[in-house]
């Protein structure tokens, strides 16, 4: 048994792939080709934005949104601290000050009764509410929200808060590209939306990837040109700070043979986690996960809590006895890692964070995992 079985997937497209980077190998436009052209419309088109812009990975997204709007050094930007460390490590990266707000015990996702006081807490500059204690914080500027395991943030919420705020929202989709809340999928519902095509992604290709959203066309300008060292007319005029983040062809093309079964893969994994809820949604030692009404999850993931926290990790032994691989994402809030001892957060500053970093766990999830095998997952979970 596997946690994610790529190799399933690659015998249902094998021959479109290899016959795709052929293409590539023929034409010889191994950066920007037109296989990128291709991608971005479709994958646009899909989503909803009107602008899409590949990268080279989902980290490099959130960087070229930054950048693109305006974000720098001093600048506080407010993040969940449940996430992978790329989230926040942009934010540092640039000079910008990652400010945490915690977390909603069901979702995972922001909390955004914990941004608005957050918000009026950097205002009023006071600390009725956890904040970086080592820098001082001005004005909020922007709100990096996560679709964590697949389901998007409370969008809604999110974005009145911001637009009250003046502040703008980034929507980080690298685990929920091809997920939906009413109707609207990921990566339009704010300003800009960012994703991943790193292979354990929904939506992966063979290597790193990622893409910007926005239909927003002024940004979308923007991050083409950073995406290529802030490129003007041409290759030799460069008009202001960028990166070298381009998506390469290749990928661009195993992207193409992927996506064109993705909408049915992603049906598959709504499949895998019925019937996940289906089996263990009477356990009494566990918390089967919450979809909110109106959403729809990509299922990048599928995450349960142990209902105790010392229960996990003899509940992850027994697992692997039973020859069943679990992964614990994400075992340490990023308030919580030496990289952000600098912003001078201590344990106990977001205690529904801290509480699920010590209960959450990952069972085997991927559109092509058998329902003997998830019986059996069930079964082992069950009879511990
Ligand atoms: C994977 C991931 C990223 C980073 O994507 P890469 O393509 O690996 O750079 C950022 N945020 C979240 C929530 C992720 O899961």
């Amino acid at each position: 048994m596997q946690f994610i079985d790529l190799k399933a997937q690659q015998k249902k497209i094998r021959a479109d792939v290899e016959k795709r980077i052929q293409d590539v190998l023929d034409h010889g436009r191994y950066v920007m080709g037109p296989e990128i052209v291709e991608l971005e419309k479709k994958l646009a088109e899909f989503s909803g934005a009107a602008h899409a812009i590949g990268c080279a990975s989902g980290t490099d997204a959130l960087l070229l949104a930054l950048l693109a709007k305006g974000v720098g050094p001093g600048q506080a930007i407010l993040t969940t601290p449940f996430t992978f460390i790329a989230t926040a490590e942009v934010i540092s990266l640039i000079g910008a000050i990652p400010v945490f707000v915690d977390i909603d015990p069901k979702t995972f996702n922001m909390d955004p009764k914990a941004l608005e006081k957050t918000i009026q807490a950097i205002k009023a500059g006071g600390p009725d509410i956890a904040l970086p204690r080592s820098k001082k914080i001005s004005t909020p500027k922007g709100i990096v929200a996560v679709d964590i395991f697949g389901q998007t943030a409370d969008y809604d919420k999110i974005n009145a808060i911001a637009k009250n705020h003046g502040m703008f929202v980034i929507e980080d989709a690298a685990q929920s590209f091809g997920a939906a809340s009413n109707g609207k999928k990921a990566c339009s519902l704010t300003q800009i939306g960012c994703t991943s095509f790193f292979p354990a992604k929904p939506l992966g290709c063979y290597g790193d990837g990622g893409m910007c959203l926005t239909s927003d066309e002024e940004l979308a300008q923007l991050m083409r040109s950073m995406r290529v060292h802030g490129q003007g007319k041409d290759k030799y005029e460069n008009v202001r700070i960028g990166i070298n983040g381009r998506l390469d062809s290749i990928q661009a093309a195993v992207l193409l043979s992927k996506f064109s079964i993705f909408p049915k893969e992603l049906e598959l994994r709504q499949q895998a986690a019925d019937c996940y809820e289906n089996l263990l949604s009477q356990s009494d030692k566990i918390v089967t996960p919450y979809v909110a009404p109106g959403n729809k999850s990509a299922w990048a993931l599928y995450t349960l809590m142990a209902k105790k926290p010392e229960s996990r990790g003899p509940m992850l032994e027994h697992l692997k006895k039973n020859s069943i691989p679990t992964a614990v994402y994400y075992p340490k809030p990023l308030h919580l890692q030496t990289a952000f001892a600098g912003l001078g957060y201590k344990q106990g500053d977001f205690p529904i964070a801290e509480d699920c970093a010590a209960r959450v766990f990952s069972l085997p999830m991927y559109p092509y995992i058998s329902s003997e095998d998830q019986e059996t997952i069930a079964e082992a979970i069950l009879e511990f």
